[in-house]
């Protein structure tokens, strides 16, 4: 059984994630304060943690800092709606994912299985070195946060970075232009659907230059958005 440490300090909402994750065969543990679930995971190891930033004792990002220091566990954030900047702190600083409050229970128990297939694939223990002979066509290093294309680094903005991010944690899914600036852009009032299309296009073109005629790996899909596509 996969043990999910959940903390979250609105028993509501912690009582439709149980549920979901239970049903989805989880074992879940609950702590209601950041101290108590830093007490938690220094005395029993989980396999996963989905961590509210505003907790109130301290903050979510606080806690995942402190468990940094002792595991690698994978932590899935929960953030306010509209805090932008949150989810881009909570990747920053080692968090794998984050969903924005309101939430369905059911999508975070997909997300929860997507991130720790993931992990399996590609334990973050692993060196360049080690995992070079995958010859996968796209990776992300976790730990610099760096991608490779064909083993190529790839020398990304920050928005490309985050941008390549999105795509890359929910492969084949579509996402239309307004998700892909929600989730991949500090301030998204300021910008254009144009702006993610031509992020795009910088982005192919470097993916491109890691090697000569590869097939794109950002499809088009015409008239709702775009989906990354690792053959
Ligand atoms: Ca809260």
């Amino acid at each position: 059984m996969t043990h999910v440490l959940l903390v979250e300090d609105e028993p509501a909402i912690a009582d439709t994630l149980i549920y979901a994750l239970e049903t989805d065969r989880f074992t879940v543990t609950h702590c209601l304060t950041g101290a108590a679930a830093i007490d938690y995971l220094k005395n029993q190891p989980v396999d996963f943690v989905i961590l509210d930033v505003g907790l109130p004792d301290i903050t979510g990002f606080e806690v995942c800092k402190k468990f940094r220091e002792i595991s690698q566990v994978p932590v899935l954030f929960l953030t306010a709606r509209d805090g932008v900047i949150d989810r881009i702190t909570g990747l920053e600083i080692g968090g794998d994912d984050y969903v924005t409050k309101p939430f369905s229970p059911r999508e975070v128990s997909a997300r929860v299985r997507a991130i720790l297939r993931r992990s399996s694939i590609l334990p973050s223990t692993a060196t360049p070195q080690e995992i070079q002979g995958t010859c996968s066509s796209l990776r992300h290093d976790e730990k610099t946060m760096l991608f490779y294309c064909h083993e190529k680094k790839l020398d990304l903005t920050a928005h490309e970075y985050k941008l390549l991010l999105v795509l890359f944690q929910a492969q084949d899914r579509v996402f239309t232009r307004d998700q892909l600036l929600d989730k991949a852009w500090f301030d998204p009032g300021a910008v254009t659907d144009r702006t993610v299309d031509a992020h795009v296009k910088s982005l192919r073109a470097k993916m491109r230059q890691a090697r000569e005629g590869a097939e794109d790996m950002i499809q088009t899909r015409r008239g709702i958005g775009y989906a990354l596509v690792i053959g």
